[in-house]
């Protein structure tokens, strides 16, 4: 029977349990709010159960035995070695062992991931990243966040946090940020941070914020950013110089990522860049503009291809990819 790798990727409000074959795809999903509010066991309890009915109706013969590994995409401070969440505040959470709880349960090696990390796996092995060693995934939804895979390797740091590509500062006398920087690019080019430069500006009476918070219902508070792109697409200006302006903030950051990683492909993912070329074309033009010809150059983009499965997928295949020859270590390879 064919290998069998289960990916939970567990949210704030929602939780993904993944059941993914060796060739990383995805044979069966379950989705189900996470109700942090009702505790961790039950959080717990509900994802084991979550686990149970996939395996029952998938691998009814072999069971629990079919799992060759269990990875967890959580967000927050995690001890990937001792399988712990250390602290997760979208869930409440803290100092719980869940790697050895499920270890105990399903009797297999279970791995704690950062989420974006995990994201950042999944597309490598299964999704946009295919045939590239040298990688570097980023998302922007709400925040921005992304992971880097290099020599074929994903680089995770000491304590599994590498990769925090949304608090790149591309301004020190920027805002302050939550993490404590100052200017940080998720300030300038997430979801929230498009939506809240709005809103202060309608706040301000600004006249030319009038299209978008017709489509957003003239409320401020529900304006998004797909209300703005919204308004972009129907010719705005407003509207379009807001996003070229978080396309530029976001080109800044992936100069950054791009002198420091050295990628040769770049893999987009996240609700806020499916917003297009109002938002990636003047990414390209400041990315073009300030960074090293000769690394931007050779870099390709493309569109992430997993999206919501992305997290899951990639704490599935860990284990897969845990166990991948060392000659792919580029110390062996080149
Ligand atoms: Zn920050």
């Amino acid at each position: 029977m064919n290998e069998l790798y289960l990916g939970i990727d567990l949210g704030g409000t929602k939780m993904l349990a993944a059941l993914v074959d060796g060739n990383g795809t995805i044979v069966a999903r379950t989705l189900q709010p996470t109700m942090a509010e009702r505790g961790v066991e039950d959080v717990i309890d509900r994802l084991i159960s979550m686990a149970d009915s996939l395996l029952s109706r998938h691998a009814p013969e072999a069971g629990k035995a079919a799992i060759r590994g269990i990875g967890i995409a959580v967000a927050g401070v995690l001890d990937p070695d001792q399988g712990t969440v250390v602290l997760a505040t979208n869930l409440g959470w803290k100092n719980v062992p869940i790697g050895r709880l499920l270890e105990e349960r399903f009797r297999c090696p279970v791995r704690v991931l950062n989420d974006a990390n995990a994201a950042a796996l999944g597309e490598w092995l299964a999704g946009a990243g295919a045939g590239s060693e040298d990688v570097v995934f980023v998302t922007v939804s709400t925040g921005i966040g992304g992971g880097i895979v290099s020599g074929g390797r994903l680089i995770l740091g000491s304590s599994g946090s590498a990769g925090e590509l949304g608090h790149i500062s591309i301004d020190r006398n920027g805002p302050p940020c939550p993490c404590g920087n100052r200017g940080c690019v998720e300030l300038y080019a997430s979801g929230s941070a498009i939506a809240r430069r709005v809103r202060e500006d309608v706040r301000g009476g600004d006249p030319r914020t009038s299209a978008i918070l017709r489509k957003a219902g003239f409320e401020a508070e529900r304006l998004t950013a797909q209300h703005v792109a919204a308004a972009a697409e129907e010719g705005d200006d407003y509207a379009r110089n807001v996003l070229a302006d978080a396309g530029s903030a976001l080109g800044m950051g992936l100069v950054s990522i791009i002198h420091l990683a050295n990628p040769n492909k770049v893999i987009l993912g996240g609700g806020v860049t499916e917003i297009g070329d109002l938002l990636l074309a003047p990414m390209m033009e400041t990315l073009r503009k300030y960074g090293i010809p000769e690394m931007v150059n050779q870099v390709a983009f493309d569109r992430a291809q997993l999206e919501g499965d992305a997290g899951a997928a990639g704490a599935a295949l860990w284990w897969k990819y845990e166990r991948m020859p060392v000659a792919r270590h580029p110390r062996f390879s080149r």
